[in-house]
């Protein structure tokens, strides 16, 4: 077992990154200073649950913990989008052959008189539901059959029995909602990610690339500078993820709904077609959920969960997104310290040939394009770490799709650049904005980073790095190649 850290000034990350989601588990500054230290670089809100004083209680938290920690980490909102939660506060607990309605939740009194009762937050439900459909609980754990179905309820018998607690999803595997992509707490939501200056919002239930257009003009109404990372986890999204792929900032791989949409046993070929279609189009990857599951209740991983992780590494996906088992799981720092273990460990075993394949599906057509593969190249036959300066964030995405096999450093004078460059495999974002601002030359730039790292003994005196910058507006691609002295 790998010893940790005391204490991790820049993350030297050179695969896929690790991102967690907050929650009852991790709501405390110590325990997001320690999973920064275990290397995650994002955290995500899922808007799902909590209040915004919760919410705010953890951005709080994951900002003065990254700037004690001179680290630069994403926060990513999580917008619950067009789906169906069972509402009220008690559980219900089901057994085989158990006849229920499930009816919207105004109409819940009006319904007990014909047995038990789940109430669920969505009308436009009783639009798709027709006799004979499957309804999964959560994950799956719950399975009913509809028996009848009306305008405003529908009467179930349960097939798969268990317990119902308020606040969990549901979901007519095959079927969407026909409902207007978000409803108006899911904007007051967007609102307030805006508003508290995150980095990203991930949209759950992308059914086509019309929804993630229409939140981007509502961005633009918001004049909010926020990237969009699009959950690919139901039919509408897998069919359309290549249209999805154009106009998003990233692809999620959501397979816990995608496991409730498809059948279980499918999720790889899927998980695999999100991830070819995200390489073709040059966005980041972050494969989700299930990914140290049996951490939810153990400090250590089942072997399963780590053949799974090294798996996902070897998939070269941009970065892996840890959910239950660091929101309500026993152990969060543990996951985040496995996950980082496993993926060294995969990394370091990992041959070559897989990136070399990997790198041949990628077409590199513009001089910047060119520019960037060439760089990679360098560096890797002189064994050098790279040393970047970036004004407009060009670089980020340019890099990283080649799944750099040496170190890479990209700094900027733009803290949001930097925030958004956490979730993309292999580099290493350096933060310059209390030193820089935007006018600053490319050439001290490149030379800010430099003394950065040196300062930092991330580079030390007989290594080797290539410093370099583009100067988009001129068309110039400088390359410095130095020993340290
Ligand atoms: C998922 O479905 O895998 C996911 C990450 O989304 P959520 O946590 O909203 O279920």
């Amino acid at each position: 077992m790998q010893s940790t850290p005391s204490s991790i000034k820049l993350t030297q990350s050179m695969g896929p990154k690790i991102l967690v989601t907050l929650g009852p588990s991790t709501s405390s500054i110590d325990v997001i200073r320690e999973m920064i230290k275990q290397g995650v670089s994002g955290f995500r809100l899922n808007f799902a649950f909590g209040t915004p004083e919760t919410w705010s209680s953890y951005i709080k938290y994951v900002r003065e913990a990254s700037s004690a920690l001179d680290t630069v980490v994403s926060i990513i909102g999580d917008i619950p989008g067009p789906q169906v939660r069972t509402t009220g506060v008690e559980s219900i607990s089901l057994s085989k052959d158990d006849i229920v309605v499930v009816t919207y939740v105004d109409l819940a009194d009006e319904y007990k008189r014909l047995g038990k009762v789940i109430p669920v937050d969505r009308r436009e439900l009783f639009e798709i539901l027709q006799p004979g459909d499957t309804i999964l609980y959560g994950d799956g754990e719950v399975e009913l059959r509809v028996i009848e179905a009306s305008v405003d309820h529908a009467k179930c018998i349960t097939v798969n029995p268990g317990v119902l607690k308020p606040g969990r999803k549901i979901v007519v595997p095959g079927k969407e909602l026909p409902t207007s992509f978000l409803s108006t707490r899911d904007i007051e939501l967007i609102k307030y990610a805006c508003s508290e200056d995150l980095t990203y919002i991930a949209l759950s239930y992308v059914r086509s690339e019309k929804d993630v257009l229409f939140v981007r003009d509502l961005l633009r109404q918001f004049k909010c500078n926020i990237g969009l990372i699009s959950k690919i986890e139901t039919p509408g999204g897998l069919r359309n993820a290549e249209k999805i792929a154009e106009v998003s900032d990233a692809l999620l791989v959501a397979r816990g709904d995608l496991g409730v949409h498809f059948p279980i046993e499918s999720i790889p070929l899927l998980q695999d077609r999100v991830v070819q279609v995200a390489v073709k189009h040059g966005v980041p990857v972050i494969v989700a959920t299930d990914v140290l599951e049996s951490m939810i209740e153990s400090n250590r991983p089942s072997r399963s969960d780590v053949v799974g992780l090294y798996n996902i590494v070897y998939s070269l996906v941009d970065a892996v997104l840890l959910t239950n088992e660091t929101s309500i799981g026993k152990y969060p720092v543990e996951a985040a310290k496995w996950a980082r273990v496993i993926i060294s460990t995969a990394l370091s075993n990992m041959q070559h040939v897989l990136v070399e394949e990997f790198r041949r599906k990628i077409s590199s057509e513009s001089l910047i394009e060119k520019y960037a593969q060439g760089l990679i190249h360098l560096a890797e036959s002189l064994g050098g770490a790279i040393i970047v300066y970036s004004k407009t964030g060009r670089m980020v995405p340019l890099l990283s799709r080649h799944r750099p096999l040496t170190p890479v450093y990209i700094g900027s004078w733009s803290r949001k650049l930097m925030e958004r460059a956490t979730i993309y495999y292999g580099l290493n974002p350096v933060d310059l904005s209390s030193k820089l601002s935007e006018t600053v030359d490319y050439e001290r730039g490149v030379e800010e980073v430099y003394s950065k790292l040196r300062d930092l003994g991330v580079i030390k005196i007989g290594d080797i790095v290539v410093k370099s910058y583009s100067k988009p507006v001129v068309n110039q691609h400088e390359i410095r190649v130095e020993v340290v002295v």
